[in-house]
């Protein structure tokens, strides 16, 4: 297996992939997106709320905030011994206490842990006006996407297969409308030298927009076997890499409990 990477940052990852199949890549997609767990708003306990914003939209709001997770420390809140679903192995209290005027923002959120905070501190929440109060606790429990879409930890986890695109120079009229047509600036027409050049391959959806707009049939474009274009991207609870680490070894783990199954 032979991975590139291309490009990178906090929350983001590109990377090609070779020397794997469709079921595997695919597996490591579906595992990244809704079995890898990170931590969210589950329960809201409202004390006061004075803001013209319902309880339960606000709650809504809340459940949604990406929360840096560490997810080592915690256990799911189903795999938890304690018998209210609620102690500090599988809950995080967050506790928000705020007077208007004020736009009261994600960073407003007091947590009674360190490691479990927003991501993002300038999520607005609620406005509150002169006089007007808010004031609530929040229990926040690992969880998984298979159960609700706020413990994804993915905002994007697509791949594609690598193009490969190939120009019959025997056949090319050189007319440039493939270059002129497709959509993602894949071509460069060199009219001094009457000539097509592939210059952004990996930009190349597929779309075939360039087999259709040419002229003499000259062009194929088909995805390459075994080689794949992967983008991860995250909200903040967990880097691509450990989404991707930990997809890794849920996907290992359940390859040895079929292998333990049929011993
Ligand atoms: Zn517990």
């Amino acid at each position: 297996m032979e991975i590139d990477i291309k490009k990178k940052d906090e929350n983001f990852l590109l990377f090609t992939i070779e020397g794997v199949d469709d079921a595997f890549i695919n597996a490591i997609r579906r595992i990244s997106t809704v079995e890898v767990p990170t931590m969210a708003i589950e329960t809201v306990e409202i004390l006061k709320n004075d803001a013209k914003i319902f309880d339960e939209a606000l709650a809504h709001r809340l459940g949604l905030v990406p929360l840096t997770t560490d997810v080592d420390s915690m256990v799911l809140a189903s795999e938890c011994d304690c018998e209210e679903d609620n102690c500090p192995r599988c809950s995080v209290s967050l506790l928000l206490k705020e007077k208007g005027p004020k736009t009261v923002y994600s960073g407003d959120l007091k947590s009674q842990d360190p490691e479990v905070v927003p991501y993002n501190d300038t999520i607005p929440l609620l406005k509150l006006k002169e006089g007007e109060e808010v004031e609530l606790i929040a229990i926040a429990q690992l969880g998984l996407g298979l159960e609700h879409a706020k413990w994804e930890p993915t905002t994007a986890c697509v791949y594609k297969y690598y193009p490969k695109i190939t120009i019959d120079t025997e056949t090319c009229e050189a007319c440039g409308l493939c270059a002129s047509e497709c959509p993602r600036g894949v071509y460069e027409f060199d009219e001094k030298k009457n000539l097509v050049k592939v210059i952004d391959l990996e930009n190349c959806s597929m779309c075939k927009t360039c087999v259709r707009g040419c002229t003499s049939d000259s062009i194929t474009v088909e995805g390459q076997e075994g080689k794949y274009i992967f983008r991860i991207e995250t909200d903040g609870s967990l880097s691509p890499e450990e989404v991707l680490k930990r997809a890794c070894d849920i996907l290992s783990d359940k390859s040895n409990e079929v292998i333990e199954f049929c011993k």
